[in-house]
């Protein structure tokens, strides 16, 4: 089912993208070699209860922390570890969100430690601007397949793999609503969007293959050739008319 949202409750939207966003925002700035992927991960979550918010990939399906947190051919999922510390060249893909009043945010970015390699700064720059061509076509009118399109095409052009076990989704009063946001898919096909919907556009970009492949922890998905991955989300609001709204702005 899909909930469509009213003007108040997409400012309660706001409030929770503007908290996730700023989280976002802490948790890129503290990526730098010799730091753990828990104490990132320990920054964000201090943040987002020091607003009153929630972390609400804690604990949803059981998943045991505030950010995913994977790195260079991890995916997604990748779960914080004091273990884990990074190195100068890693690239490393963080997502997370906030729920408060009820609502929830979600976005995801891609960070360089240190100096990384041309290739790698490619990858991270094409999923960037491809999540900037899917929303391009987030407008009300369209179908999900043009963004699904705008965002595989942006990509595969460029040669990169577009992840298609993992999708985008709604975003509400529950993290994960209607409909599924794929990355790849046909123009003109799909759900139509509307005023009011809100959902997480959110491109898993692969230098290589798109296969993945799940580690026996359950939880973190690696690209199947080894090869690195990269990972950009927003939250953002179908409007009336015109561009959609970016709900994940930290401004
Ligand atoms: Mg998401």
């Amino acid at each position: 089912m899909i909930v469509l949202k009213t003007r108040r409750e997409l400012e309660l939207m706001r409030e929770a993208g503007r908290i996730s966003a700023r989280a976002l925002k802490l948790a890129g700035e503290a990526v730098e070699p010799g730091v753990s992927t828990l104490e990132i991960d320990t920054i964000a979550r201090k943040y987002i209860e020091s607003q009153g918010a929630t972390p609400n990939f804690l604990g949803l399906y059981g998943f045991p922390a505030t950010a995913c947190i994977s790195v260079n051919n991890e995916v997604i999922h990748g779960i914080p570890d004091s273990k884990h510390i990074l190195k100068s060249g890693d690239i490393v893909s963080i997502d997370l969100g906030a729920a408060i009043h009820g609502y929830n945010g979600d976005n995801a970015a891609t960070f360089a430690c240190g100096d990384v390699s041309a290739e790698a700064k490619r990858l991270m720059d094409v999923t960037k601007e491809s999540l900037y061509a899917g929303l391009k076509c987030a407008v009300a009118g369209n179908r999900v397949g043009d963004i699904s399109n705008a965002v595989q095409k942006y990509c595969e052009d460029r040669g990169y793999g577009v992840v298609r076990d993992y999708t985008g989704h709604g975003v509400g009063a529950k993290l994960h609503e209607d409909p599924p946001i794929p990355n790849y898919g046909t123009p003109g096909k799909g759900v139509r969007l509307l005023p009011g919907m809100t959902i997480a556009v959110e491109p898993m970009i692969n230098e290589g293959t798109w296969r993945v492949k799940q580690l026996d922890n359950g939880w973190t998905v690696v690209t199947a050739d080894g090869k690195l991955s990269a990972h950009f989300e927003n939250t953002v609001a179908i409007t009336k008319s015109g561009e959609c709204v970016i709900l994940t702005d930290p401004d």
